[in-house]
Parts: C-alpha cells; structure tokens; sequence
C-alpha cells in the first residue's frame, strides 16, 4: 500500500484508500453490495472482511482517505454525522463523568448530550470556547472531554484548538473537534493537538446534498479500538452505496472549497454593503473577533455567512423565503447554496436555553454557483423584504 502522507491534500483527496481493484483493474472503488464473504476453510478470510457491518471494503477505502485527509492514523466511518458524535461520547466518558461543549453547539449535538447522554449519567457545561479563561474555570475533575466547534454553527464563533488542547490535556481530558463546517482541506485539528477529529460528512466532503454519513479520525490507537467496538457492536455503520458517493465527492474537496471561499467573500462585501443589514458573521473579516486566530489555524475562511437584518424575525424569515437561487433549507456544505432562518429551523430545539440563537439572525450555505449571480440573488431578496 502506497504511503500518501508526503502527498498533497488534493492528491490524497484523489487516491488515498483508491487504488485501482487488484481484481479488476477498477479504477474507481467499487461498490461492495455485499453482507458477507466467503472464506477459505474456517476463518480464512481473503481480504480481512468477515460481515459488512464489522468491515466492508467501500467503507474501508473512504476511512482510510478520510485518515489521510486529516492526518491521523485511523478513520471510522458511520451513518450519520450524530452517530459519529454518539460513539465518540460513548467511547470516552462513562456515567458521573462530564463534558465541556460550545454554548452555541451544533443542535443536534446539544440535544444528544442534554437529552439523551444526560439519562446515561454524562454530565456537561456549555460554554463560550472563545473565551479561554471560561473553559479553564468550566473544566472539573471529571472532565474526560472539551467538544470544539470552530467555527460554529450558526454563529461562526472561533475556537483556539491549540490552546484548548493544552487546556484539555493538562486537566487529563481529550479534545474533540467537529470540524465539519471547515472541511479537512481548511484546517487540521489533530496537527494542532486534538486527540479526535469529527465530520458530518454530509456537509462539505460529500458535498452533493446526496448523502449522510459521519467520520471519527485518530491517531490514538487505543481510542481507535474503543471506537471500532462501538461502531461493529451498536452497528450505526454506512453502507457501501452511501460511502462511495461521499469517496466520489471527496475528490473534489480541495477545488470546491477554494470556490466556496470565494464565492463567500464576494457574499460577504455585498452584505457589508445592504443597509438592510445590520451584521455580518464572517471569520474572514478583520473585525470578527476571532479573525486572527481563524487566520493562523484555519487556511481560508470557507462558504458559511450568518448575518442579521433590520426588522427583527419578521424581515429575517421573508429574506430567507425570497431567494431564488438560495434555496430555503437546512444542511449545509453542498454545491448549492442555501439559506435558513436558524432560530425556527436548525436551532429551533434551542429556544428557551442559553443556546438560543438570535431572531433576526440569517444563515447561508454559499454554493459554487457564479458568484455574481448569488451575490444579485440575496441582494434582491434584501431589498424587497
Ligand atoms: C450536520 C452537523 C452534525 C450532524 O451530522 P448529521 O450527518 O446530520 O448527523 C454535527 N455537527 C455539525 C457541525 C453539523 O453541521
């Protein structure tokens, strides 16, 4: 097997975990349909793979190019990006134990903690990770684990990685980061110290809004093994189909993201622009307050904008219903741009907690479309609600 980690991102991205089928000559991964393999005599197995839900080698080749995309030694793949979160938790802390997570995490994510980890024992604190001192004063004698979002989502808050790593490791806890709203190709947490990185790979690295999945990457052995036990013993594992169509998308990462980013600062000057807009959430800018630290760990600022406009909730919700091009819906990450209204959609299990998300706040998904014609899209839509 080739070794990929002299290569490229884009190279890694095209072949890691790809070659062409021994058998074949396949050029392209196959889609292995199939729930279990034939062996020679008892245990003889050909190529390592017993029942698909242990192992499945479509599966294999999009885990290892995943590990190789962020630079860990080992990827475990799963159905669903809260999957992955679900295994991670579950593979690190035990009842009476305790998590630090975001003040504005993923909704999901916060819903699985508050409502279904907390049944388990799991006890947890949000806070904002922006703010060093709050996580130091947050961390307790049980803290096995600090959840990063950076940045997050909707309100593209921006986490130090490295320093919360210090943090984590010298309270003896690990750090995990769900990098799913930068990408592989943007930032590279485990190189900044996380013991774990995290996607939705429904989000940019499939990238097609054709498919959900999730991914853990490590280069901690024994988290590796902890991680493989949960995904082969409670089975929340994607089949083969669903991850050849997120290998087919990851091919195109490095290319789609650099057109992400500009399409999104081409966004974000025309928002800067409309007066109908009172506040612009880009990591990108200068005066976001965590532009320098986004600048140092992350390699551009990616396709997602939040902004907030004049006229509360009311004109918010009639932006996000007068895009044409931007279509109204959640997700993220997708070639095609999206736009919706955080507060009754994604973050609507928020309200009434300290995680509830501004009314008037806006959150698009910048595709790669033309971006003067995205950019003619929401300006009209501003200028009519
Ligand atoms: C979408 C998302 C998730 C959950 O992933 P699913 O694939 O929808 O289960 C977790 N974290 C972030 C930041 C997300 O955007």
């Amino acid at each position: 097997m080739t070794d990929f980690a002299p290569y490229g991102f884009a190279t890694r991205a095209i072949h890691a975990g790809q070659e062409p089928d021994p058998t074949t000559g396949s050029v392209i991964v196959p889609i292995h349909a199939t729930s279990t393999y034939a062996q020679d005599g008892v245990g003889g197995l050909r190529g390592g793979f017993e029942y698909s839900r242990t192992g499945n080698p479509t599966r294999a080749a999009l885990e290892e190019c995943m590990a190789a995309l962020e630079g860990g030694r080992h990827g475990r793949a799963f159905a669903s990006g809260m999957a992955a979160t679900d295994t991670a938790l579950r593979a690190m802390c035990r009842p009476g134990d305790h998590v630090v997570i975001p003040n504005d995490a993923y909704g999901g994510t916060f819903r699985l903690i508050d409502k279904v980890l907390s049944q388990w024992g799991v006890e947890h604190t949000p806070v904002p990770l922006s703010d060093v001192d709050a996580v130091r004063a947050a961390v307790r004698p049980n803290t096995k684990v600090i959840w990063v979002e950076t940045p997050t989502n909707p309100l593209l808050n921006i986490a130090d990685i490295a320093l919360l790593a210090q943090v984590a490791h010298s309270a003896g806890a690990r750090l995990v980061v769900d990098n799913t709203f930068a990408s592989p190709y943007l930032q590279s947490p485990l190189a900044l110290g996380a013991d774990v990185v995290l996607h939705s790979t429904t989000k940019y690295v499939g990238g097609h809004s054709d498919v959900v999945g999730g991914i853990l990457v490590t280069s901690d052995d024994e988290l590796d093994s902890a991680f493989g036990f949960l995904q082969n013993s409670a089975g929340a594992v994607p089949g083969p189909f669903d991850a050849w169509l997120t290998l087919r998308g990851i091919k195109t990462l490095e290319v789609r993201m650099e057109k992400h980013s500009d399409n999104a600062e081409l966004v974000v000057q025309a928002l800067l622009r409309h007066p109908r807009v009172t506040s612009v959430l880009y990591p990108g800018l200068p005066e976001h307050p965590g532009h320098e630290v986004a600048a140092k760990q992350m390699k551009r600022f990616g396709g997602m904008i939040s902004f907030t406009v004049e006229g509360g909730e009311a004109a918010a919700l009639e932006v996000c219903s007068r895009t044409k091009l931007f279509t109204l819906a959640e997700s993220l990450g997708g070639v095609e741009s999206l736009i919706e209204h955080p507060g009754k959609m994604t973050h609507a299990s928020t309200a009434g907690s300290m995680l509830e998300v501004p009314a008037d706040l806006v959150r698009v998904s910048v595709g790669i479309e033309s971006g003067d014609d995205l950019v003619a899209d929401l300006v009209a839509a501003l200028d009519q609600a």
